[in-house]
Parts: C-alpha cells; sequence; structure tokens
C-alpha cells in the first residue's frame, strides 16, 4: 500500500514524523520485530505507518498478519492507536478484518496483531480492470463493505479513511474492511497541513464536510464509499462536477446510477443516512432491475399474485406456524444427525458460528458452515431452525447433479425463497421464486427432498414447491459469499446477515 502512504498525514502523524518514519521504511536492512509467541515469517509489504508481515501465532498454530507502527515518537499517537485497536478488536463481522492483540513494543513502536487476509487490495485489483470491475464484484464488494461498515457504526465507530487501499480480498473474494478508525483526522490543523502538503490523489475518498469538522460522522463513510464504488464501476475517480457511471458504462443499471450520485451528494443530509439505507437502496435497485424483467414476461402477472412488492416490502401474513409435532409430511425412518458431530473449528466457511448445547448459533454476518463432502445421487434433508432477529435469510446448501445450489428461505428481504438456480441466477432475478416471510423467534422445519430431476421444498409440513433441475446450471450466487468451486463441499447451511439457531440438521440418502 505504499502508493497510499500520503493517506497517513490523516492519522495525525506530525509530518516530521512522517518524513523521518519514510526514511526508515527505506532501510532494507530493517530486523523483522521480536514478539513474544510470534514467529515472523516474512515482510508482506509495507505503508504508510509502518511494516506489515506474515506471521505464525506459535499457540494456537494459525497464520496472522503483524502490522509493526513504526516509531513514531508521538505518546499521543500511539494512545489513540491503542484505543482505536481495542475498539477494532471489539468488532465482529466478517466483512471485518479482526484484530486479536495489540501490544507496544520496547523501542517505542507498536504492534498490531490481526487475521491474516491473502488476496490483496481492492486497490490491486482494482488496478487489473481499468475500465471498470465486473459489476456482479461491484454489487458484491459495494454489499460487503457497507455490511461491514454498518457493523461498525452500530458500534459507535466510523472508519474515516474508507478506500480501496484499506479493503482486503481473501481466498474466497470476500472483501474484509481493515485499518478501522485508525486514521483519524484530529483537528483543523493536522488536516489543514495534510491538504497543503499532500498530493492531490490523496484525498479524493474524503468528503468535503471531513475537510472542515474534527468529527464527521456516518455519512462521511458513505460518501466515501460511493467514491469508491463509482471507481469500481469506471475505473475514474469523480472529480469537479461529473456524470453518473452509467455515461461512461451503459450497462450500469439506472437505479444503481442513482445510488452512486445519492452516495456522492456533497450535502451530508442529501445522502444515504447510513450504510442500512444504502444497502436498502442496492436491494431495491437490483430487485427493479429484476422486477422489470418480470413484467416484460408473463411471469409479471404470478410475482403480482405472489404478493411480491417489488419496491416495498410487504410481508404476507406468516404461514401456519404449526407445532413441529404436527409435522411428518416426509416421515423418513430414520434421519442421520449432520449437526451434532460438526468441528466448528474446522468446517465454518464464514461468519461466526458458536455451539449452544446440541445447536449452533450465528451472528449477523454472512455466515456458512460446510456439513459433508460427500452425498449420494438422492437424498433428503431436514433443518430446524429459528431466526433470532433480522429480515435476512436462512439457506441450505447442497450438491445435485455434481453442482452446488442451495435453497433460500426469506431472500432479499423480500420473502423469496426457493432454489437458487438457472445459470447461477439469484432468486430474485428468476421469474418463479417462492414467498416466504419468517417471523423471528420462530422455529421453523425445512424438507428438502433432493433428487436429480427436482428439488422439493416443505416448510413446516406444507409443501412450497418442486423445482425442477435436470439440465439447468445451478450456482450458489451472490449474495452469499461461499465460492463451492474453491471450498467443495455437498451439504451445508447458512445464514445471512440475520443471527439464527440451527437445532438440527439431519439427512437421509434415498436409494438409488
Ligand atoms: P497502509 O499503512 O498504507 O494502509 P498497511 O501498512 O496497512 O498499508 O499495509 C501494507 C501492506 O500489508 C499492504 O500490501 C497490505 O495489503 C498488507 N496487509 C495489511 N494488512 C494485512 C492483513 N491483515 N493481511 C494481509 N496483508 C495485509
Amino acid at each position: 500500500m505504499s502508493a497510499s502512504s500520503p493517506h497517513r498525514r490523516l492519522a495525525g502523524l506530525n509530518p516530521a514524523d512522517l518524513m523521518a518514519t519514510a526514511t526508515s521504511q527505506g532501510d532494507s536492512d530493517e530486523a523483522p520485530p521480536e514478539l513474544a509467541g510470534i514467529e515472523i515469517q516474512h515482510l508482506i509489504g509495507r505503508g504508510g505507518m509502518g511494516a506489515v508481515y506474515l506471521g505464525k501465532q506459535l499457540s494456537l498454530d494459525r497464520e496472522v498478519a503483524v502490522k509493526i507502527v513504526a516509531k513514531a515518537g508521538d505518546e499521543l499517537f500511539l494512545e489513540r492507536l491503542e484505543r482505536e485497536a481495542r475498539t477494532m478488536a471489539k468488532l465482529r463481522h466478517s466483512n471485518l478484518v479482526t484484530v486479536h492483540h495489540f501490544e507496544r513494543l520496547p523501542d517505542g513502536s507498536a504492534a498490531i496483531i490481526m487475521e491474516h487476509v491473502q488476496g490483496g487490495t481492492l486497490r490491486d485489483r482494482m488496478a487489473l480492470h481499468p475500465q471498470g470491475l465486473p459489476l456482479e464484484d461491484v454489487l458484491r464488494w459495494t454489499r460487503e463493505i457497507a455490511a461491514a461498515l454498518a457493523a461498525a457504526h452500530r458500534s459507535g465507530v466510523v472508519h474515516r479513511d474508507l478506500k480501496p487501499e484499506n479493503v482486503l480480498l481473501d481466498g474466497h473474494g470476500s472483501a474484509l474492511v481493515t485499518d478501522f478508525g485508525l486514521a483519524v483526522p484530529t483537528d483543523r490543523s493536522s488536516t489543514r497541513l495534510t491538504l497543503t502538503g499532500t498530493a492531490v490523489g490523496t484525498v479524493d475518498y474524503m468528503a468535503p464536510e471531513a475537510f472542515h469538522s474534527a468529527d464527521p460522522d456516518v455519512r462521511a463513510d458513505v460518501f466515501s464509499l460511493g467514491v469508491m464504488m463509482y471507481e469500481m464501476l469506471t475505473g475514474r475517480i469523480p472529480r469537479g462536477s461529473f456524470d453518473g457511471p452509467r455515461r461512461q458504462r451503459p450497462e450500469v443499471p439506472r437505479e444503481l446510477d442513482e445510488v452512486v450520485m445519492r452516495a456522492l451528494r456533497p450535502a451530508p443530509e442529501e445522502r444515504f443516512a447510513g450504510m442500512d439505507e444504502l444497502l436498502a437502496a442496492i436491494d431495491r435497485a437490483v430487485l427493479r432491475k429484476g422486477g422489470r424483467r418480470w413484467f416484460l414476461g408473463a411471469a409479471g402477472v404470478a410475482a403480482a399474485a405472489l404478493g411480491i412488492g417489488l419496491w416495498k416490502k410487504r410481508k404476507p401474513a406468516v404461514e401456519d406456524a404449526t407445532s413441529l409435532a404436527e409435522v411428518s409430511s416426509l416421515s423418513p425412518k430414520e434421519w442421520r444427525p449432520l449437526l451434532s458431530s460438526t468441528d466448528l473449528s474446522r468446517r465454518v466457511i464464514s461468519g461466526r458460528w458458536t455451539r449452544e448445547g446440541g445447536a449452533v448459533v450465528t451472528d449477523d454476518s454472512v455466515c456458512v458452515l460446510t456439513l459433508r463432502d460427500e452425498v449420494p445421487a438422492a437424498y433428503r434433508l431436514r433443518v430446524v431452525f429459528t431466526r433470532l432477529s433480522g429480515d435476512y435469510c436462512a439457506g441450505v446448501f447442497f450438491r445435485v447433479n455434481g453442482q452446488v445450489t442451495s435453497v433460500d428461505i426469506d431472500g432479499w428481504d423480500k420473502d423469496l425463497a426457493g432454489v437458487q438456480t438457472i445459470d447461477g441466477l439469484s432468486l430474485e432475478q428468476q421469474e418463479h421464486p417462492f414467498t416466504f416471510a419468517l417471523e423471528d423467534g420462530r422455529r421453523y422445519e425445512l424438507k428438502i427432498e433432493v433428487k436429480p430431476e427436482a428439488v422439493r421444498i416443505w416448510i413446516n409440513g406444507r409443501e412450497l414447491g418442486t423445482v425442477p433441475i435436470a439440465g439447468r446450471q445451478l450456482g450458489v450466487v451472490f449474495p452469499w459469499r461461499w465460492d463451492p468451486a474453491q471450498r467443495p463441499a455437498a451439504l451445508a447451511i447458512g445464514s445471512y446477515q440475520s443471527p439464527m439457531r440451527f437445532e438440527s440438521v439431519e439427512w437421509w440418502p434415498l436409494d438409488p
């Protein structure tokens, strides 16, 4: 991230210290740091504040990234760094880089031990696509970054230095936000110094009010994400007066163009009030695009009949929440439990999963847990779960005809349910999804019968529908962050930004 180093002046380092830091970083003979319990393996890179090393935390036998913040010689700065590292460590989200530990070193520098993320930065990825990233990636990463920031904002933390250099991509292509709160413009004078002493490019992601205010609010992060969306879509930074991304890239849907431009309004009160609002606007924009398709086809009538609100979330009355004792539509002889034997330390693909007795509980991130690597051609699944809070879906991932797909229930905050299928189209892009709204705090029993020709879905004993499979292309699609090609598995469960308790997951192989 050396190209970004001038940004670091925003961190409140005084310019003289920064010069000293920059000079010492040029010294390639610098010995790697010594930290108790951590074996430093090699240097990953240098940034404006210091160097980042790959390390191995011996006690837990795990890879960590060790960021050494160079001898700033500035006690106030180090105190703030420590405070921010503590705040960061409290934040939990699968799209935030986890900070494990902060330590001051005897030579006056400080070490931040954090989760190691393998795939480089969003800046690196953007460099490979000078005309703009694929639309699907832009949507995925925007949503992930926004979700991470929404979680931080809920905890009272504003990032204030959001930029592509501070977004890391992991081995599954998921975006993780880092350097949270480490760069806080302290006061007017340090901000001014930054402005006068810094090249033009360094302030591109800053909201206009951040130049004048020592304490910009969450809408400053909304602006920065707007700049990033614009840049991801077009390869260009919006400066001066500019047109919407659609002008340069006509395939950008008009609705998405409007989202970007609203995030970029100079007056904070004209932007989205927060990340949740921005996320909802993206959902609406994407749905509207899909909705148009619905209306173009005869399926528009079906969508209307199903009560799918294309603009407004409109929950249909909750289906009869029959007690589980009454549910026996499939009644296989002997269900085989999958959850109780699952080792959470090995099988989590994303999110935070905790065990509560025989059940597992997820957090409000995007959570995926694999349960089995192999399945026969035909089988049944039974999943008992309760959504504890949130508006989004529960997912069951399974393999059929050699491809992985999912059944989602209450997807996209729009009550959609069904199989993600047909060339990897998401539920809201498909013409015939079912609707099923989950009620928080209520137990549901989901049964799925998987056969090469079709997948049948029951919920609480009532058949939701049958989705023909033969000859179709399946795929776990956006917004799930799991790429089954990279992590082969046959059965998995998940929850999307809605804490869920999975009480049991069982399966029953069918005779061939
Ligand atoms: P800057 O100070 O300019 O933000 P950093 O010091 O944060 O830069 O990062 C320097 C380099 O280390 C970059 O190449 C970045 O990709 C890498 N890096 C930073 N944090 C991590 C991490 N948690 N895991 C893996 N690589 C990281």
